[in-house]
């Protein structure tokens, strides 16, 4: 590694960053995070399917957080469109597939104390406190610039900071989509009944309200609403909310108590015209954005990180370089991520959509998934463990 900091340098210390560095480092892979000095917390909460979960263990960080977690042993899917056309209520169980949980809900700061306790144990791992300012590509090697006037040279960057991607940016490559008219609220709620470990998504015509279950009687809530609805809700008092909340989810979990740190997302889909170009590879949210439907965006993030380690850690071991190895990033990765993305897509479109085929071919597909066992489980099969990719890690396989 003569004249180079590290073998790779990654940028961005959110889940799908942290992760990576500690897939690399785990396995004595010399890695640099450069990372920002948290600021205020996440106060999203993200459903972890089953391949993330067993990654997570695989790398030692489940143990650090897994107390903080609720499993998601069922959901429903309910449609509150009040349409001409109207879905049934499906349920999907766990159960049905052969598995105790589809996966766990965590709040994310904790997901996030997790990580970094986790990446702390690891020698190979340097972490630093900056800003990344500038990316340089070069034939032999790439360069990180950080605000604080370090320079980190490496074979490899992975570029891991959310939407606006500097890495992406210096590699010139592309993000193509739109902004959807809808804004995600997110809260965390105190309820007087049980969830039974199971997730209850109403449809909406502006889009989805979803519960997700915590532990004891707690809940996430993501509560889509079109932007022009936010200051209104916003104004609303704890006690107005809880009771707006009460009312939009017909009181399935009784009288509901709103807790502090309350989100704001404006939704996207977006996607990298190539996930990694030169010495530059891109995961997370700084190569695909998709709308919070379905819990898909971290665990699409998650598989990225675990691709990137596998491959970088492969090379690593059989000596060669492992800056050259982007191209095959991109083309394992894709196949993944659209088809997560047209999915997503097409049913958030489908809700906001006053076309009557459309609706129709909605309620048509959910009343198949209720009716049809092996399509009901085929879909659940494909939603937990995708047919296109399965990286070791997500397999429970150390790398
Ligand atoms: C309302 C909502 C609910 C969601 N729920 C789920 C769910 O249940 N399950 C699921 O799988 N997904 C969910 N998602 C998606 C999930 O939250 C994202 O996919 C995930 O947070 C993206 O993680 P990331 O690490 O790629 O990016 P980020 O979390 O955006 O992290 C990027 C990090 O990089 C840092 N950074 C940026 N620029 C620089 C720089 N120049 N130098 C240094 N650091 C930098 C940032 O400060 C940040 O810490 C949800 C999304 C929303 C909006």
């Amino acid at each position: 590694m003569s004249g180079l900091t590290a073998e790779v340098v990654i940028v961005g210390g959110g889940p799908a960053g942290l992760t990576a560095a500690i897939a690399l480092a785990s396995a004595g892979v010399e890695t640099a995070l450069v990372a920002r000095a948290p600021t205020a917390s996440d106060p999203r909460t993200s459903a972890l399917l089953e391949g993330s979960v067993k990654a997570l263990d695989a790398l030692g960080v489940w143990q650090h957080c897994r107390q903080q977690a609720a499993p998601l042993r069922a959901i429903r899917i309910i449609d509150d469109t009040a349409r001409l056309v109207r879905a049934p209520e499906v349920y999907f169980a766990a159960s049905e597939i052969g598995l105790d949980a589809f996966g766990y809900n965590i709040e994310n700061r904790f997901l996030i104390a997790a990580l970094e306790a986790r990446a702390r144990e690891l020698s190979a791992l340097a972490r630093i406190e900056d800003e990344a300012v500038a990316v340089e590509s070069a034939d032999e090697q790439v360069t990180v610039r950080c605000g604080r006037g370090s320079a980190l040279s490496a074979r490899l960057a992975i570029g891991a900071e959310g939407r606006r991607s500097l890495c992406r940016a210096a590699a010139g490559i592309d993000m193509r989509g739109r902004t959807y008219a809808q804004t995600a609220l997110t809260f965390n709620l105190g309820h007087s009944r049980p969830h039974h470990d199971t997730s209850s998504e109403f449809h909406t015509a502006v889009g989805p309200f979803t519960l997700v279950p915590l532990p004891h009687k707690r809940s996430s809530l993501v509560f889509v609403v079109d932007p022009a609805e936010v200051a209104d809700l916003s104004i609303l008092s704890n006690a107005e909310m809880a009771a707006e909340i009460e009312r939009r989810s017909h009181s399935i979990l009784g009288k509901i108590e709103v807790e502090a740190h309350r989100g704001a997302f404006p939704l996207a889909v977006e996607t990298a015209a190539r996930f990694g170009a030169g010495r530059v590879a891109l995961i997370g949210e700084a190569a695909h954005v998709i709308a919070p439907i379905g819990a898909q965006g971290l665990n699409l993030g998650l598989r990225d990180a675990a691709t990137i380690g596998e491959l970088v850690v492969g090379a690593h071991r059989d000596g060669h370089d492992v800056g050259k190895l982007t191209d095959r990033y991109d083309h394992m990765r894709r196949a993944d991520a659209t088809s997560r993305k047209l999915a997503v897509d097409l049913l958030n479109r489908s809700l906001l959509s006053d076309f009557l085929p459309l609706q129709g071919a909605r309620a048509a597909g959910l009343f198949m998934m209720d009716r049809i066992g092996p399509l009901r489980r085929a879909i659940m099969r494909e939603g937990v463990t995708p047919w296109a990719s399965q990286p070791r890690l997500m397999r429970g396989e150390a790398l």
